[in-house]
């Protein structure tokens, strides 16, 4: 930690750790410059999660946001500013929120149309995720009939878990118990980080 910024967070090395969920959101930003309240609120505790600062978090907001021209700085600081120092305990109540959990995701209602929080394992038809997964990460077919069995399953971390053991040691037998079994995006992250080193 300590390494992600602004503009790192953008880089190979920090993204490709990221869970679907992360890829999803980035994606969306990257897309609309924008990401509404739900789906601003899930990247920016999982970006505190990993390790983005206040004041890098404010930047990296204001660069997405601001970036097409569509928005600008002065807008951005009178409408969304407060949002995201709230998030990190700066303002209102001062809570700490913690980043949230699998759970705490799956618990939000459903994305709709132009949405990008959630889950994609959840959330994605099956043909985008089967395409996800066969050429975004290069699953074997069989892999992902294994991964597809357990979204069918409605067991979305245990798919989620599944693509981590296949895509880190491109394990062949994708065997997921409580020792492996993945529940959050941050550990999904800081695991895949571990493996990096
Ligand atoms: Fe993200 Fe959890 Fe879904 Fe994986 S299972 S994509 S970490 S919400």
């Amino acid at each position: 930690q300590g390494d992600v910024n602004a503009t790192s967070v953008y880089s190979e090395k920090i993204r490709e750790n990221f869970p679907l969920c992360a890829k999803n959101l980035m994606g969306g930003l990257k897309a609309n410059r924008h990401l509404r309240y739900q789906a601003r609120q899930q990247l920016s505790f999982f970006l505190k999660g990993i390790g983005m600062s206040v004041d890098d978090a404010l930047q990296f907001w204001s660069d997405a946001f601001t970036s097409g021209g569509n928005m600008t700085t002065e807008k951005f600081n009178k409408e969304y500013r407060y949002n995201f120092r709230h998030n990190y305990g700066l303002e209102g109540n001062r809570i700490n929120y913690k980043p949230w959990d699998c759970r705490t995701i799956l618990s939000k209602p459903r994305p709709s149309r132009g949405e990008f929080h959630g889950c994609p394992y959840r959330d994605w038809n099956v043909d985008k995720l089967t395409l996800e997964l066969s050429q975004g990460m290069n699953l074997t077919p069989a892999q992902v009939t294994s991964v597809l069995d357990s979204v069918q399953r409605t067991e979305y971390t245990v798919a989620c878990t599944k693509v981590f053991e296949i895509t880190h040691g491109g394990s062949t037998s994708v065997e997921v118990n409580d020792q492996t079994h993945i529940s959050h995006p941050n550990l999904y992250y800081e695991r895949s980080r571990q493996f990096q080193k």
